[in-house]
C-alpha cells in the first residue's frame, strides 16, 4: 500500500488475521506504516480447507504471513528503492500466534511484534469451550443463565474489587483474588438469588484448572471474564462450531462427530494426535531475542474466549526456556502488559481497553505510551522500552463520547495499585507493585 511520497525507507507492518482485515490495514497506513494483509492461505470462514492438507495447516499456522511479507518486502524495495526501514507485525488471537510462531521460524523477518491475546494453546482452548458447553453447561441442574452470571460478578465484585484497593469495578489483577462460593448457595444463604448445588459447583469450575491429562490442561477463565463467558457461551454458536470443526477438520477428521461425543477421554486423544502445528507454541524466542526482536505482548484480564492466565503461564515458560529464570534476560527484548478489564481482543469490559491495538475505533494516535503499535517501533528504533501502556475506555465505548476512564497498565509480573486518595477514577493514584 502506498504511504505516500515522503516515505523513502518506509517501515513495514504485517497483519496478522484470518482473512483481509481491510480496516486494520487503513489503520496501519494511517500511522505511516507500509501495511500487508494476508488470510493466511484460505479464507479463514471454516477449517474444512484444512482437512488432510497439512500444508495448508502450515500456511494457516505460520507461512501464509511469512511469505506475504517476504514477497511485500521486495514490493517496498521496487516501490521505493531501498528496502524497509524496519518490518513490524501486529495481531491478536490467531493473529499474535502467527506473528510468534514466525518469529521462531524465520526470527530475522520482524523486528517487532504485537501479539494481542495470543492463542498459545489452540487446541487445549477449543478443547476447554467443549468442556463448558457440552460438561459443565450439561443439564438444566447446571446450566447457568445471564442473570445468574451477573450474581456471580456482583459477588465478585463484592469479594475482589478492592483488593487493589479502590472498588471501581475493575479488578486490576484476578491473581489476587480467590471466589468464595459459598455466599452463592442457596443451602448456605437464604436470599432471593441463590444458586442449587450444580449450579454453585459449576461456577469453581469455569473458573478452575481444567487437566484433560497427558499433559494437556487449560487454566480455567479468569475472575473478571464472567460477563464475557455469559455473551460468548450463551446463545452463540460460534464456540459449538469452532468445536465442531476441530474435530471435523483438525483431529480426527471425522465430519460425524456430535457435541454430544465430548467427554474429557475423547478431548486428550484428539489434542495428542492433533497436528505438530495446533500443538502447544514453545515459549523458545532465543534466536527472535538474539537477531534483537522485541515483542510488546498484552493480554486482556477480562477475555472471556483466551483466558488471561494463558498469556500468564507462556510468559512464565519464556522466563525459564528463553530467559534462564532472570527476568534480566528478557526484558529488553519481551514486554507483557495484562489490560485490566478488557475482553477479548479488546473487545469491550469496564476497564481502559483502547490502547491502539487497532483501528476499529477509527480513532489514530501516535503517542507512544497510547498506542502500542507505536510505542513498540518507539522501542526498536529508538530503543525507549515501554514501562507502561495507557490505555482509555470511552462512555459507551464510542470514540464519538467522553472519555470515562484513563489508566496506565502495567507490566507483568507489576500489577497496578491504587494509593491515591480519591475513588479510583483518578489516573495519578495508580502505582505499578509487585504482588
Ligand atoms: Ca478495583
Amino acid at each position: 500500500m502506498d504511504v505516500g511520497d515522503s516515505y523513502i525507507s518506509p517501515r513495514m507492518y504485517t497483519d496478522g488475521a484470518t482473512g483481509i482485515d481491510y480496516p486494520q490495514m487503513a489503520y496501519g497506513v494511517s500511522l505511516g506504516f507500509a501495511t500487508v494483509g494476508s488470510n493466511g492461505g484460505h479464507n479463514g470462514t471454516s477449517a474444512g480447507p484444512l482437512l488432510n492438507q497439512p500444508e495448508a495447516l502450515t500456511d494457516h499456522s505460520w507461512r501464509g504471513v511469512q511469505q506475504a511479507t517476504v514477497v511485500s518486502k521486495a514490493v517496498v524495495k521496487a516501490y521505493y528503492g531501498s528496502n524497509a526501514l524496519k518490518s513490524y507485525h501486529i495481531g491478536c488471537a490467531t493473529g499474535a500466534r502467527q506473528g510468534i510462531r514466525v518469529a521462531q521460524v524465520d526470527p530475522e523477518l520482524f523486528d517487532g511484534i504485537v501479539a494481542g491475546a495470543p492463542i498459545f494453546n489452540f487446541g487445549n482452548t477449543v478443547m476447554w469451550y467443549g468442556a463448558v458447553l457440552e460438561g459443565i453447561f450439561h443439564g438444566n441442574d447446571s446450566y447457568l443463565t445471564r442473570e445468574n452470571w451477573g450474581l456471580v460478578h456482583e459477588e465478585l465484585l463484592n469479594q475482589c474489587d478492592d483488593l487493589d484497593g479502590a472498588a471501581d469495578g475493575i479488578i486490576e489483577d484476578p491473581r489476587r483474588c480467590h471466589l468464595e462460593t459459598l455466599p452463592l448457595n442457596c443451602w448456605v444463604f437464604i436470599r432471593e438469588h441463590c444458586f442449587n448445588t450444580p449450579r454453585t459447583f459449576a461456577v469453581e469450575q469455569i473458573f478452575s484448572r481444567l487437566d484433560f491429562g497427558a499433559n494437556y490442561s487449560y487454566p480455567g477463565a479468569a475472575y473478571g471474564a464472567e460477563v464475557g463467558i455469559a455473551d460468548a457461551f450463551l446463545h452463540n454458536e460460534f464456540l459449538l462450531t469452532l468445536l465442531k470443526e476441530w474435530y471435523y477438520y483438525i483431529s480426527p477428521g471425522n465430519v460425524s462427530w456430535q457435541p454430544s461425543d465430548y467427554d474429557t477421554n475423547e478431548a486428550v486423544k484428539s489434542l495428542r494426535e492433533a497436528p505438530a502445528e495446533l500443538q502447544p507454541l514453545s515459549a523458545d524466542l532465543k534466536a527472535f531475542r538474539d537477531h534483537g526482536g522485541k515483542v510488546l505482548h498484552w493480554h486482556g484480564s477480562s477475555d472471556p474466549l483466551i483466558s488471561i492466565m494463558n498469556s500468564d503461564n507462556f510468559y512464565d515458560s519464556l522466563l525459564n526456556l528463553t530467559g534462564g529464570g532472570s527476568y534480566s534476560n528478557i526484558d529488553d527484548f519481551y514486554r507483557y502488559f495484562r489490560l485490566s478489564g478488557t475482553g477479548h481482543c479488546a473487545d469491550g469490559g469496564p476497564g481502559a481497553n483502547y490502547v491502539g491495538q487497532d483501528g476499529r475505533m477509527q480513532v489514530v494516535t501516535a503517542n507512544t505510551e497510547d498506542n502500542v503499535l507505536s510505542a513498540l517501533a518507539e522501542w526498536v528504533e529508538n530503543g525507549k522500552a515501554p514501562e507502561v501502556i495507557r490505555g482509555v475506555k470511552w462512555v459507551d465505548d464510542d470514540p464519538e463520547k467522553d472519555v470515562e476512564l484513563a489508566r496506565k497498565h502495567c507490566r507483568y509480573p507489576y500489577a497496578n495499585r491504587y494509593r491515591g486518595t480519591s475513588d479510583g477514577k483518578d489516573e495519578e493514584g495508580w502505582q505499578c507493585e509487585k504482588l
